[in-house]
């Protein structure tokens, strides 16, 4: 009864190229460092996604891209958090690679800050506490994200922060406290941390300082560490020796203390992503609920699933309950991940 509003021919109102499984490929929306990100749209429920496509050709010419586009759908089914993207499925056909995603209507903070020149305090107060929980859970689950910038935050339809580019992320092995850092150069030079730009080792600390870029990018409408003409010695050096660009005077000392506070050098005097939700600045106007106490479950569980989504499925789309259940609880991307979510978001809107 609630799913009799898709419309008959849904594809009619949605210019498109092609068909992929049981999407309809439509307009670019953007054109990442490895990828293009279409808009797309679930026939059955007439729901708009995003659809990465990866080119296997390039894929299988370059090394880098084969080994991020496997990855990244790894990393999306280990976690599961509010403000990072949700894989819906993956497919393949002879030519290329898709990953079906949450579509993210509001843009990324790029554009955001490209149209206001820079952010008031309190949206980037709002967004930072958004990105700092997100990562805290990545870091809980033993995940770095290594390419956290403004390009990959996205905002959704209400202005909620969503993660998306888990190309560049890894995972690490937790043996008792000390963990295996890793060993590789990852993201973009005006975002990486000084000990990922001098190639040593590393750990989640790397997107502590990419944290404090953002955030100083959204402030400001610029980066902290400018280097022209560019040249990574330069910019490590500057980075090093704390060499940060003037802050605006309306610039209140709280977030720019805060700033300081991220961008460390030196990895161990920087804090944990858990060390800086506690920051003052951070929890300003939220007193009653400060940032470190909100956790979230990395799983759905079986009594908290929609009963009236589960009875469609079971009834109309005559599913086994059983199979659902175990895909849901196991974050599994898949058609029926894909058509759950795109139902619990119908239902949610009428
Ligand atoms: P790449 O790995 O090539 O950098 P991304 O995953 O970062 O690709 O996506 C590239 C761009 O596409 C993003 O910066 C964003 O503008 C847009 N984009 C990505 N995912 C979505 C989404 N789920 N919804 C809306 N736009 C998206
Ligand atoms: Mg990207």
């Amino acid at each position: 009864l609630c799913f009799s509003k898709t419309p008959q021919d849904p594809g009619k109102n949605f210019p498109h190229t092609k068909q992929v499984g049981t999407y309809l490929v439509g307009k670019m929306i953007n054109k990442g460092s490895f990828a293009k990100v279409m808009e797309g749209l679930h026939i059955s429920t007439g729901e708009k996604v995003a659809i990465k496509v990866i080119d296997k050709k390039k894929a299988k010419e370059d090394s880098y891209v084969l080994k991020n586009m496997k990855r990244e759908p790894r990393i999306h089914q280990m976690i599961k958090h509010p403000n990072i993207v949700q894989l819906y499925e993956t497919l393949e056909t002879e030519n290329s690679y898709y990953m079906v995603m949450e579509l993210c209507l509001g843009g990324d903070l790029m554009d955001r800050i490209c149209d206001k020149k820079k952010l008031e305090e309190r949206e980037v107060r709002e967004y930072t506490r958004q990105i700092m929980s997100a990562v805290d859970h990545l870091h809980r689950h033993g995940i770095v994200h290594r390419d956290l910038k403004i390009e990959n935050f996205l905002l959704d339809e209400n202005n909620n922060i969503k993660i998306v580019d888990f190309g560049l992320s890894n995972t690490m092995k937790f043996e008792g406290l000390s963990q295996e850092l890793l060993n590789t150069q990852c993201g973009s030079p005006a975002y990486a941390a000084p000990e990922l730009l001098a190639h040593k080792k590393y750990g989640p600390k790397v997107d502590v300082w990419s944290i404090g870029v953002s955030i100083f990018a959204m402030l400001t409408g610029t980066l902290p560490f400018i280097v022209e003409p560019f040249n990574i010695k330069q910019l490590h050096q500057k980075m090093v020796n704390g060499e940060i660009s003037p802050i605006p005077t309306d610039m209140s000392s709280g977030a720019e203390h805060f700033v300081h506070y991220l961008l460390e050098p030196d990895p161990a005097k920087r804090p944990t992503v858990k060390d800086a939700m506690k920051d003052k600045w951070l929890n300003e106007v939220f007193i009653r609920k400060p940032l470190n106490f909100t956790t979230y479950k990395n799983r759905l569980c079986p009594d908290e699933l929609n009963p009236v989504v589960l009875n469609y499925m079971t009834e109309t789309m005559e599913l086994r309950l059983s199979e659902v259940i175990n895909v849901l609880i196991n974050n599994k991307p898949s058609s029926i991940m894909a058509s759950y979510c795109l139902l619990l978001k119908k239902l949610v809107k009428y």
